[in-house]
């Protein structure tokens, strides 16, 4: 039992680390994969390679180690068992000559005992797996046993929609990493049905600003509330469901045009999926797809445009027909003649709704009714376009920068 226990500690110790190293090689494989262009863009094949290898090799090593132990505790469970059928041939073969035992009886012992020389082998194999089997649940627990940081009150109730307005009171944030506040002292008044554009240089926490209202993030200080109510006394799914985003990162799921269309509302009939369409102005090009709208999509599926991309994501917006909208314009990285498309759909998903967009230039949101300028974490001006072109010297700027 001693040395059985010994090794199986130490196989538990390494099932730890080899897990940790298979981790690491799946993470550089699926990068390396994913992000094949850039490897190949770049020449970096051999690199990637010799990545690989040492990634590998470190996982290769303690595999190695840990099998090596478990492998060793079989050699070690016969080597016990010999010196120990060795100890009871002279012990009990002293008695037997000696007259204080009958043959008969020693070899009815010596069989039981042979008998169990098998399944107590089994036992020690059985206790190896056993060390990695927990070490294996630890890493899984540590992650279904993780608390989420954003909880709901034991008392949150459901919110309704919005009538009068979203305003941020006095709010401070900072990520748990930064040292400083990303926002400070934010205070923003939007009516419900207006437009609110976020302008300002890259980094200065925009999208910070926004992910708050979802409460993807906690605020640190201050509050923000929808008709009065503090959006952390209620539940996280009656909020999300104010709330439509369309974000700058494009997700389709590897599903058909519909049901990627239809993840805004999942009871949606078809007639309300092809109305969504139409609005987003994505109901042409899907009826020209090889399948039309049970056309897959996706990482795995049909290849389509960036635009078009874009404006399946801004018919699943529309699908959802939320209260709040957050939009991350993300139009720049179009070709003009998309762009203007999305934008078109844009407007149109934006009309009557309360809308927080996230400028990234200034001229698709020169109507917006009110445009936030943000500097370093603060709101340093605000106002309609034509205000903050004779007020804020900031602003002229990135007017004349990114027009
Ligand atoms: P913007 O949208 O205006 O470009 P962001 O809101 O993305 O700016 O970022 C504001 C600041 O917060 C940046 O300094 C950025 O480095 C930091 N930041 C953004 N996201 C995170 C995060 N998840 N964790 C830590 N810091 C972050």
């Amino acid at each position: 039992i001693y040395p059985i226990w010994r090794v199986g500690k130490k196989i538990r110790k390494l099932s730890v680390t080899t897990q940790e190293r298979m981790a690491d090689l799946n993470t550089a494989i699926s990068e390396t994969v994913s992000g094949v262009k850039v490897v190949k863009g770049f020449c970096r094949e051999d690199y990637e390679s010799e990545r690989f290898a040492k990634i590998n090799y470190a996982y290769c090593k303690y595999m190695l180690k840990s099998i090596k132990r478990s492998l060793l505790l079989s050699p070690i469970a016969e080597f016990v068992g010999v010196l120990a059928a060795v100890a009871i041939f002279i012990l009990g073969g002293r008695e037997v000559i000696n007259g204080r035992l009958s043959f008969g009886v020693f070899g009815l012992f010596l069989a039981s005992l042979m008998s169990m020389v098998k399944p107590f082998k089994r036992l020690s194999q059985v206790h190896s797996l056993n060390q990695q089997a927990v070490a294996a649940s630890q890493r899984i627990y540590q992650i279904l046993e993780r608390q989420p940081e954003i909880e709901e009150k034991p008392a949150a109730l459901a919110i309704c929609r919005p009538e009068k307005e979203i305003v941020f009171e006095n709010v401070y944030f900072k990520y748990k990493e930064s040292a400083d506040y990303v926002l400070k002292g934010i205070n923003l008044k939007v009516d419900i049905g207006q437009t609110a554009a976020i302008v300002g240089p890259s980094g200065t926490g925009k999208s910070t600003l926004v992910n708050l209202i979802p409460r993807f993030y906690e605020v640190s200080r201050g509050r923000i509330t929808f008709d009065g109510i503090d959006i952390r006394d209620v539940t996280l799914a009656s909020l999300r469901d104010l709330i439509g985003i369309v974000t700058q990162d494009i997700v389709l799921f590897n599903d058909t045009v519909r049901a990627n269309i239809a993840y805004g509302r999942l009871d949606a009939g078809f007639e309300e999926i092809q109305q969504a369409a139409k609005m987003a102005l994505a109901d042409d090009f899907i009826q020209s797809l090889p399948q039309g709208y049970d056309t897959i999509v996706g990482d795995r599926g049909f290849k389509l445009s960036g635009g078009e991309k874009q404006r399946i994501c801004i018919a699943r917006a529309i699908l959802k027909n939320p209260a709040v909208l957050i939009l991350d314009e993300a139009t720049s990285q179009l070709d003009s003649e998309s762009e203007k498309l999305v934008q078109k759909a844009l407007d149109n998903i934006m009309a009557g709704k309360t809308s927080f967009v996230i400028a990234h230039r200034i001229s698709t949101v020169v109507n917006a009714d009110k445009i936030i300028v943000l500097d370093k974490g603060e709101i340093k001006d605000s106002g309609s376009h034509q205000y903050l072109l004779e007020n804020s010297g900031l602003y002229r700027n990135l007017y004349k920068n990114q027009g």
